[in-house]
């Protein structure tokens, strides 16, 4: 590589510019540094413009010394290129690159050998492939080319991406460097200053901070602090964010109405020793209307059908009923008194489906639950999920029938719930099992199939079979088998 002074560069008069081709075809020197050309090879040569600025003016082919001049056969086709972001790349066969403060035109006065690498940059370079920088860099670009900026908009083709506007030739622009898809190298793209403050105010802050001539065509301090505003407002955002989410959190673990003050708590005690006790449970509405609580307006609402039936009461009973009833399945039932749910009927339920459903025992409407029956979807699901719900079940349970249990179940119920009377399919059902099923068989006529039950008398059952028409059994016959 070798430098043409600014006195030769400039000799002409006329001062070329980027892109003029200058069609050397010799270089004047006798150094011996140029020695290796001797052998064959490229001369490029460069020179340094103002402001630091790098450029290769042209490119000798096989150059042959004449005792004055380095003479190449052709003239060099290269139109003046800025390679100006190369200056940190190039290595040199010596290794030594050029040194980091250092001018250039005190680096480059001695020409240098390139190494391959050097070579190939500057061939890139020439072709203007691989290369992710604009081709031309006005004279006030910062020097060290890579990573996010703020310039003037070379020309009104960009386009910001944050709001698709038009940005306008001579506008101050930030170029943010990016990633885009499959590119490997990263590429710019540009922003408004406005609207870059807002979309990506740290792009913005590190092109403040990188750009050395700024100052130049924005104001620093007036962006900087506005980024700072701007990130000040994002972390009160976070933070707000953060604080609803964990109050949320808490109040999903302890529900405001689960944390009773002084009054309420007191209040609750004696409910839970006498739930129907109507001079407490009207203290206890007025409390609760005065703190906003729906359960307030049902009790009350409920204490006033006890004396005097009324449409609109019973209407709006039933409001406040469906309004502070828990989420429960098709098939399930809360029985009322007054103001919370007496008895729960589970229908149909897995041990998995009971698991999910935990939420379901501190729900406020089943604070003074007394009764519960659960049928069970198979067996099995009872021994899994009994032992588990031993633990949650509300401390007001003196009821609990089940459809099925073992004997073993049974004893570890009765230690874990030693209040609560545990009730089995038989006794639950007081009416005789035939009263829930509307059809039959004949097992020892299994082509009969199934016969609909139309008349219950005197403990005998009268069954519709489709085939054989209308037939009587005493309804604890062996052989019928009573089916849905
Ligand atoms: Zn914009």
């Amino acid at each position: 590589m070798a430098i043409v002074s600014r006195d030769v560069f400039e000799g002409t008069g006329v001062i070329a510019e980027l892109g003029t081709r200058l069609e050397m075809d010799r270089y004047t020197s006798t150094s011996k540094h140029l020695q290796p050309l001797a052998g064959g090879g490229r001369m490029f040569v460069v020179t340094v413009r103002p402001h630091e600025q790098l450029w290769l003016v042209a490119v000798l082919d096989n150059p042959q010394f004449d005792g004055i001049e380095w003479v190449a056969h052709a003239k060099s086709a290269l139109p003046i290129t800025d390679i100006t972001r190369l200056r940190a790349k190039l290595v040199f066969k010596s290794g030594k690159g050029i040194a980091p403060g250092a001018s250039l035109g005190q680096s480059l006065q001695t020409p240098r050998v390139l190494a391959a690498a050097d070579v190939a940059l500057l061939e890139a370079a020439i072709t203007g492939a691989a290369s992710p920088e604009p081709p031309e860099l006005p004279d006030w670009e910062p020097r060290q080319a890579q990573g996010h900026r703020i310039e003037l908009a070379k020309s009104t083709r960009s386009k910001c991406a944050t709001c698709d506007g038009p940005i306008m030739k001579g506008q101050a622009r930030v170029a943010e460097l990016y990633k885009h898809g499959d590119i490997a190298s990263p590429i710019y793209r540009y922003h408004h200053i406005e609207c870059a403050i807002d979309a990506c105010p740290l792009v913005v802050r590190t092109a403040l901070a990188t750009v050395i001539v700024a100052d130049r065509i924005v104001d620093h301090d007036a962006i900087a602090a506005r980024i700072t505003a701007r990130l000040e407002r994002e972390r009160a955002e976070r933070r707000e964010r953060y604080e609803a989410t964990a109050a949320a959190a808490r109040a999903a673990v302890a529900p405001p109405d689960e944390r009773p003050d002084d009054v309420l708590a007191s209040l609750f005690d004696q409910l839970a020793a006498a739930p129907d006790d109507a001079a407490v449970l009207g203290v206890l509405a007025d409390e609760l209307q005065a703190r906003g609580d729906a359960r307030g307006e049902l009790i009350a609402t409920q204490l006033a059908l006890a004396t005097a039936k009324s449409d609109a009461l019973i209407r709006r009973r039933d409001e406040l009923m469906t309004e502070l009833a828990p989420k429960l399945e098709h098939g399930d039932r809360c029985l009322w008194t007054t103001g919370f749910v007496r008895r729960l009927e589970l229908a149909g339920k897995t041990a998995n489906k009971l698991d999910e459903m935990i939420g379901l025992w501190r729900h406020p409407s089943l604070r003074f639950l007394r009764e519960l029956r659960i049928t069970f979807f198979m067996p099995g699901d009872a021994a899994t999920a009994l032992p588990g719900l031993c633990g949650v079940l509300p401390q007001t349970l003196r009821r609990l029938e089940l459809t099925s249990a073992s004997d073993e179940m049974l004893a570890q119920l009765a230690r874990a719930l030693p209040a609560v009377e545990i009730v089995l399919p038989a006794a639950a059902s007081a009416a005789p099992p035939t009263v829930h099923k509307d059809f039959a068989r004949h097992t020892g006529k299994p082509e009969w199939g199934r016969g609909k039950i139309v008349r219950r008398f005197d403990g005998k059952l009268e069954i519709k079979f489709p085939k054989i028409g209308t037939k009587v059994f005493r309804a604890d016959a062996p052989f019928l088998e009573l089916c849905d």
